[in-house]
C-alpha cells in the first residue's frame, strides 16, 4: 500500500484540487461576473489614467509564484486593489484617447464561448464550425460595408479574423512579395519599394521590415494641410516615377481610411488608378473608420475599394467587439495561401487534401487561432446592422457636439475637419478673448496645447491623447467607448475650459 502516495511530495495541502471541475467553475464564475458587473458600475469612479508609478506592481505582489493553491476570493480582492489601480480603464465613457477599445455586451458573452470551447481551428477539421462560421461572417460583414463581389467567399475571394492590423498587412505584403518575386527573381528583393503617407500607421512600416522590404525602400509621401492629410494620386506617381527611374520596383500600396493622427482619408479610387499602372498590390487599412463605413452617409469613403486588392478593418477598435479582432479581405486567397502556407505530415487530412475547404492556417502567420467569429456572430445578432449603425452614429453625433463646442470657442481651433468621431483641435494660435487677442504663434500654441493636454489628464476626470500634423501639436478627442453619453462629452470640455482657463490666467 502506499508506494505511490509515498512519493507524492509534502505539500501540506489538499491533492484533491482539479483544474477543472464544471460546478467549481459556476461558483466561480459567478463571483468573477459579479465583480466585473460592480467594475463597470463603478467605473466612472476610477482616475481615467492610471496613475501609478512605473514598478508600482513589483512593490504590491510575491517574488514568486504560490505553491499551494489561493482561494477565489483572495485573487479578486487583490484584483481590486492592486491590478484595478495600475489600469488605464479604457471602457471608462470619459476615455477619449487614442481610438477607442470597445465591448458590448454581446461581445463580451461571444468571448466567452470563445474561451469556454478552446478550440485552435487552424484547419477546417479541427473545427469545422469555427472555419465555416468565420466564412459566413466575414462574407456577412462584407456585405454590411458593401465590399465589391470579388472580396467574399460567394465571390471568388474571402476574409479571414486576423489578431491585428499589423498581422494582416504583413500577410498582404507577404503575399504580394512572393507574387512579385515570382515574375521578377528572388534576387531582386532588395529592389520592392513599398508606398504609404507620412499619416499611415507604423503598423505597415513594421510589416514590411519584417516581410523583408528594405528600410531605405520605404516611401512615405508627403501630405499637407492643404489637402486634409490626405495622400495625392500626383505625389504617389512622383514618388514611383522616381524610385522606377532608379531601377527599382512599385511593389504596394497601403492607403489608410482614418489616419491615426487626424483620420484623414486617403483617395482609393484616384490611388489605385496609379498604383496599378505599375502592378502594384494596394491594401487599405481602414482599422478605425471601417466601422462607419457600414453606415450608407458614411460608405462614400470606401468609394473606389473595388481597385484595391485587399481591405481591413477593426471590430476591436469602434464595433462593440473585445479584442483581438481585425477583418481582412483580400480578392485572390491564392496569393495568400501560396506565401503562407505548408503541409506537414501531422496535419493532412481528407477534406483539405479534396482542396473543398478553406484552411485558415494557410491565411495568417500562425498555425493555431482562436474561435473570434462567435464574438462578431454575437454582436452582429444581439444588435442587427440597424442598430450597429446607430450606435456607431450617437458617436459621430456626440463628436460633431465636442467639434460645435469647440468651433465656438475663439480661444480654440479645429485643426483639421472632422470625418468621423475624431476631433482634432489645439489651443489657437491667434486666440480672442473677451478682453483681447492673443497672439501666440505656431510654437507658443503647440506648447500650451501639449501643457493643456497634460493638465486634463492628470486630473483623471477625462483622458484624451495628442498627435502632430504637419507640425502642429493637437489634441485628439476620440468618442467611441461604449457607456459614453452626451453628459461624459459635455464634461470633457468642461475639463478642457477649466483647465484652458487656468492655464491661459496664470500667462497674464
Ligand atoms: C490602430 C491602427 C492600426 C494598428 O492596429 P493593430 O490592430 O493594433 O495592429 C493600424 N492602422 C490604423 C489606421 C490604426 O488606427
Amino acid at each position: 500500500m502506499g508506494s505511490l502516495n509515498t512519493q507524492e511530495p509534502e505539500t501540506g495541502f489538499p491533492t484533491s484540487i482539479k483544474p477543472f471541475e464544471p460546478e467549481e467553475f459556476r461558483r466561480h464564475a459567478h463571483l468573477v461576473i459579479d465583480f466585473i458587473v460592480d467594475y463597470y458600475k463603478n467605473i466612472e469612479n476610477y482616475p481615467v489614467r492610471s496613475q501609478v508609478e512605473p514598478g508600482y506592481l513589483w512593490k504590491r505582489v510575491p517574488d514568486s509564484a504560490p505553491n499551494g493553491p489561493e482561494p477565489m476570493e483572495d485573487i479578486l480582492r487583490d484584483v481590486r486593489n492592486d491590478i484595478v489601480p495600475g489600469l488605464t480603464h479604457w471602457q471608462s465613457p470619459n476615455f477619449f484617447g487614442y481610438f477607442p477599445s470597445n465591448m458590448s455586451t454581446a461581445g463580451f458573452l461571444g468571448e466567452m464561448l470563445c474561451t469556454a470551447f478552446n478550440t485552435p481551428g487552424f484547419n477546417w477539421i479541427t473545427s469545422p464550425a469555427s472555419t465555416e462560421l468565420e466564412n459566413i461572417v466575414m462574407d456577412w460583414i462584407g456585405k454590411m460595408l458593401q465590399l465589391p463581389h470579388e472580396f467574399l467567399f460567394s465571390g471568388g475571394g474571402g476574409g479571414v479574423i486576423q489578431g491585428t492590423t499589423c498581422e494582416a498587412i504583413l500577410c498582404t505584403v507577404v503575399a504580394a512579395r512572393d507574387r512579385m518575386l515570382q515574375k521578377i527573381g528572388l534576387e531582386n528583393i532588395t529592389k520592392l519599394v513599398v508606398y504609404a503617407s507620412d499619416q499611415t500607421h507604423s503598423a505597415f512600416q513594421k510589416a514590411s521590415q519584417i516581410a523583408g522590404i528594405r528600410r531605405e525602400n520605404f516611401r512615405a509621401v508627403g501630405t499637407t494641410a492643404e489637402n486634409a492629410f490626405s495622400m495625392t494620386p500626383d505625389g504617389l506617381r512622383a514618388a514611383i516615377e522616381a524610385d522606377v527611374k532608379a531601377g527599382l520596383v512599385p511593389l504596394f500600396l497601403c492607403p489608410t481610411v482614418g489616419t491615426t493622427s487626424s483620420t484623414a482619408v486617403d483617395p482609393l479610387g484616384p490611388l489605385c488608378d496609379v498604383a496599378k499602372e505599375y502592378g502594384m498590390w494596394v491594401h487599405v487599412d481602414a482599422a478605425y473608420a471601417g466601422s462607419a463605413c457600414i453606415c450608407p452617409e458614411f460608405r462614400h469613403f470606401l468609394d473606389g475599394v473595388e481597385k484595391t486588392d485587399s481591405f481591413s478593418f477593426n471590430p476591436h477598435k469602434w464595433f462593440f467587439t473585445t479584442m483581438d479582432s481585425c477583418c481582412l479581405w483580400v480578392k485572390d486567397p491564392g496569393s495568400l495561401n501560396d506565401a503562407l502556407s505548408t503541409n506537414p505530415e501531422y496535419l493532412k487530412n481528407k477534406a483539405s487534401e479534396l482542396k473543398c475547404v478553406v484552411d485558415y492556417k494557410d491565411w495568417q502567420i500562425c498555425l493555431n487561432r482562436r474561435f473570434r467569429s462567435l464574438k462578431l456572430w454575437l454582436v452582429l445578432r444581439t444588435y442587427g446592422v440597424a442598430n450597429m449603425q446607430n450606435f456607431l452614429r450617437r458617436h459621430v453625433g456626440m463628436a460633431k457636439e465636442f467639434e460645435c463646442f469647440v468651433r465656438k470657442d475663439t480661444r480654440f481651433e479645429v485643426v483639421v475637419p472632422r470625418n468621423f468621431s475624431t476631433i482634432v483641435f489645439r489651443i489657437s494660435p491667434v486666440g480672442t478673448y473677451p478682453d483681447s487677442t492673443r497672439v501666440f504663434g505656431d510654437q507658443g500654441a503647440n506648447e500650451l496645447t501639449a501643457k493643456l493636454l497634460e493638465s486634463v489628464n492628470e486630473s483623471g476626470k477625462v483622458f484624451m491623447t495628442h498627435a502632430v500634423v504637419g507640425g502642429v501639436y493637437v489634441i485628439r478627442i476620440a468618442v467611441g467607448a461604449t457607456l459614453t453619453e452626451d453628459r461624459h462629452v459635455n464634461l470633457a470640455w468642461d475639463v478642457v475650459q477649466e483647465h484652458a482657463s487656468q492655464m491661459l490666467l496664470t500667462l497674464t
